[in-house]
């Protein structure tokens, strides 16, 4: 979901993109999510839900026992209903807007859930505008050289083989955040 929204957006910009996934399929974990939280967004003003983003907040955070960080939330909170927005726009269909168990109605579910919006919609639009993606195809070693470019080595998981790529930027998404140093 990370890479593919970062890969897509960056070639709409202008840019040359290689999208690297080291498993045979693209979508990670997203391929099995249903929907995505948001507040305040077209569909939910559209259908007159009206959800207090401060009070999600203060939920989350009580939840958390005070461990989740409230000014992560914050953001989360204020750019959720500008992503829902950025996703239609790209192609990716809501079929409605639910509450997740007894919680608010905050879930916007995509049609053909979480694999649908990448499959469907983020990632031909990225192959259409000529972004370049490789799968079995895994980042190894990253380099960052005196010039302010970036050598990407690159394993094929099929083969082993190893090759190094040039970049100005690199964007790393490989999932694992809560469990990832
Ligand atoms: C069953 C399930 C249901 C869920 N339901 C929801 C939901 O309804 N709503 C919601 O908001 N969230 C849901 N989630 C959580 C959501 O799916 C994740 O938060 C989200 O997909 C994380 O996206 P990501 O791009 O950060 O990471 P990931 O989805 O983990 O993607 C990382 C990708 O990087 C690849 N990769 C890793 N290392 C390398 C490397 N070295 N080189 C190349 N590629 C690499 C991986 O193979 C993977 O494809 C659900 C998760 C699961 C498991």
């Amino acid at each position: 979901a990370a890479g593919q929204a970062a890969a897509l957006t960056a070639q709409e910009n202008g840019a040359s993109v290689l999208l690297l996934e080291k498993g045979r399929h693209t979508g990670g974990s997203a391929n099995y999510s249903e929907g995505i939280f948001a507040v305040g967004s077209y569909l939910q003003k559209e259908k007159g839900i009206e959800v207090s983003g401060t009070d999600v907040l203060k939920e989350e955070v009580e939840y958390s026992k005070y461990k989740a960080d409230a000014r992560i939330w914050r953001k989360y909170v204020d750019s959720s209903a500008e992503n829902v927005q950025w996703l239609a726009n790209e192609g990716v269909v809501f079929e409605r807007v639910q509450a997740m168990g007894a919680g608010e109605a905050t879930w916007h579910i995509y049609k053909g859930f979480g694999y649908g919006a990448i499959h469907n919609a983020l990632e031909p639009k990225f192959l259409e505008l000529g972004g370049e993606l490789l799968t079995s195809v895994a980042a190894t070693a990253l380099k960052l050289n005196e010039d302010g470019s970036k050598t990407v080595t690159i394993r094929n998981e099929a083969d082993g083989t190893t090759e190094d790529v040039l970049a100005k930027v690199v964007i790393l998404a490989a999932g694992g955040y809560l469990n990832n140093k």
